[in-house]
């Protein structure tokens, strides 16, 4: 049988065991492996890695841990705006949503997009629209609310640290960005990824989870890429489509394209991050350059894994 894998991230950056409470970490990892058996399930079906993709990522945006969806960060001005992106590697279609409010599941609004319209990317009140019209669930203001997030806002907020300098946000706050990058039974690929962004970001910031290329890409010929880390330089380098180019182009492997853009490229330009790919043949790696990545991995050829650290 041809080999079907899923693999999940929710979010990089300074994770440490010391900050972490056991009661804490168990409840990440739960949520690590809730994703990963909503989506594998489907691939276990039979079911399409673009469904496997969207179930995984709504299951991490419904977790109030990660920072997608429910539990996203506050923006400078107190508000919740998310932004997510899916692509199907097959079609080469792709969705994506940017600086949306209100929208319980932003990787479905994405989809939506990609099914429903001849566009790619809506933002704020227009894809709020969209979403209305078609059947999207929308959620009160309350129900995005997480005291850790807005805790780590208040710490932020009146000071203009996070506007000049966002290395001090970075420092400060491990990012919780969440993504999935699947390969099914037929080998179709497919990548999606959902983000709250930057805590304290202001004037309408989006970073690269939104954008086509930069945070996502999914190509049958070559890979599926979901990336988490600080947005700005991994739009800079074209990161997730780099990874592919660089299997396309220069006939790397996976796992020496993504090694070469997360451990050389990206940290040329300060780009603090990870990413998760998986390609057609069902192969799969995770990478990061920071101190942590939230992760997990599952094939049908017994791979199994969930871990947080280094
Ligand atoms: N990449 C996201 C952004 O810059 C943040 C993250 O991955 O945590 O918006």
């Amino acid at each position: 049988m041809a080999k079907f894998t899923l693999v999940i991230h929710g979010g990089a950056g300074t994770i440490r065991k010391k900050n972490m409470t056991p009661e804490l970490e168990n409840a990440y990892l739960q949520g690590l492996n809730d994703a990963l058996a909503a989506g594998f399930a489907l691939l276990e079906k039979g079911g399409a890695a673009l469904d496997a993709v969207r179930a995984a990522v709504v299951s991490l945006e419904n977790n109030i841990l990660f920072n997608a969806g429910k539990g996203s960060v506050f923006a400078k001005d107190g508000t919740q705006e998310m932004d997510a992106s899916i692509m199907d590697g097959k079609t080469l279609m792709a969705g994506a949503v940017c600086a949306v409010r209100n929208i319980r599941n932003p990787v479905e609004l994405a989809h939506a997009i990609m099914t429903k319209s001849p566009h790619i990317m809506l933002n704020g009140q227009g894809a709020y629209d969209f979403a209305k019209l078609h059947g999207i669930k929308t959620e009160p203001d309350e129900y995005f609310f997480s005291q850790l997030r807005y805790d780590q806002w208040k710490k932020l907020q009146g000071t203009n640290e996070a506007a000049l300098d966002h290395d001090v946000v970075i420092k400060e706050n491990k990012f919780g960005t969440v993504g999935a990058v699947a390969c099914d039974s037929y080998g179709n690929i497919a990548a999606a990824t959902s983000t709250g962004g930057l805590t304290n970001k202001q004037f309408g910031r989006i970073g690269d989870s939104p954008i086509i290329g930069a945070g996502t890409y999914a190509n049958n010929k070559t890979c599926a890429i979901s990336c988490t880390g600080y947005g700005e330089p991994f739009i800079r380098a074209v990161t997730a489509y780099d990874v592919s180019c660089l299997m396309e182009y220069k006939g790397m492997s996976l796992k020496k394209a993504m090694q070469f853009v997360v451990h050389d490229k990206l940290l040329k330009i300060d780009g603090e991050g990870g990413m998760i790919g998986v390609n057609a043949k069902g192969n799969a790696a995770m990478m990061f350059n920071s101190e942590g990545m939230y992760r997990g991995m599952k094939s049908n050829n017994g791979e199994n894994e969930i871990s947080i650290y280094k």
